[in-house]
């Protein structure tokens, strides 16, 4: 295998540095893939993080998948790119410097913007050799998702690794055009998109989610022997297929607290929340509009009128 000129050969581990841009200051910006191929054939599976720099939580789960050196395969090849978004995270925002949202610039160009050219280099010197991608993201700002998988229900081989992966939500979500996984999905890789937490936050047990997710793909994947692991783990929930979900937004602008935990079940017209004025002279209950899971909750303490505060799904099905 050669990847970005570096040849990696059977039973070889190499940390191979993408190197397209500096900063300002001149300093080079390296991008470490890491890259582990077992002696005998197989798939290729490639782990991503930080598309958006300020979700750490996605990047936590891929460090700890290298550094307990679960990305070993028996068969075929692991790349891990922990953080793609290097510029995004070390201002730790969830975009470029010149503003641009990685994750609408795939595939690329080689001559476009900054963001446009990472793009580019990871399409053309990285994707080719893959065969699944699971990418790691979080909730935007302060709102906090519930591990969850986001697919194309379309494509059955990535709808039964996203069973496997075990996060007890799948949602089958629209692509975006000139997101990472719609290209992908357009060059016929099967992708997973996990979404867990919130951005610049760490929350351990979404990181276990997403590194048991990983072996339990490996496993299922015959990359790796993880049968002894696996009992281990906590009990599979049963997974739940999102169809159609809804936000509940704040009637009034204050202070929020929300009484539910996330991925509790409620019922329309529960109290889940509370917005008050801080004078103690105005308390309101926030109340949910639908019968079903909390996927998503905002973590502001204030909020303002029309704010996203719960997402909560409308359609689900277990029989899938
Ligand atoms: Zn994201």
């Amino acid at each position: 295998m050669k990847i970005l000129g570096t040849t990696v050969a059977p039973g070889e581990c190499k940390t191979i540095q993408l190197s397209i841009a500096r900063l300002h200051t001149g300093t080079p910006i390296d991008i470490p893939i890491v890259v582990a191929r077992a002696k005998k054939e197989g798939p290729c599976l490639l782990l991503t993080a930080g598309i958006h720099g300020d979700e750490i939580n996605g990047v936590e789960i891929v460090r700890q998948v290298i550094t307990k050196e679960l990305h070993i395969p028996e068969k075929g090849t692991v790349i891990c790119v922990p953080v793609i978004n290097v510029f995004g995270y070390l201002n730790q925002e969830r975009d470029f410097p010149d503003g641009r949202d990685l994750n609408r610039m795939f595939p690329g160009f080689k001559r476009g913007s900054l963001a446009s050219r990472f793009a580019y280099h990871i399409i053309n010197e990285v994707v080719p050799h893959i065969d699944y991608c699971i990418d790691f993201h979080t909730g935007g700002a302060s709102r906090f998702n519930y591990s969850q998988i986001r697919l194309d229900a379309q494509d059955t081989k990535a709808l039964d690794l996203a069973k496997i992966f075990g996060s007890k939500f799948i949602i089958n979500a629209k692509q975006r055009e000139k997101s990472f996984r719609h290209t992908l999905r357009k060059l016929g890789k099967s992708v997973l998109l996990f979404e867990g937490g919130k951005s610049l936050h760490l929350d351990r047990i979404v990181t276990k989610v997403g590194i048991q997710g990983v072996q339990r793909v490996m496993h299922h994947l015959d990359m790796r022997d993880y049968s002894k692991e696996i009992t281990k783990f906590y009990n599979l929930p049963e997974g739940v297929m999102i169809t159609k979900s809804s936000w509940v937004r704040a009637k009034h602008s204050g202070m929020f607290r929300s009484h539910k935990k996330i991925g509790s079940l409620v019922a329309k017209g529960d109290k889940i929340g509370t917005i008050s004025d801080p004078y103690g002279s105005f308390e309101t209950a926030v109340k949910s509009t639908y019968d079903g899971y909390i996927i998503c909750a905002n973590h502001a303490p204030i909020v303002h009128q029309g704010d996203a505060l719960f997402h909560i799904t409308r359609a689900t099905t277990s029989n899938f």
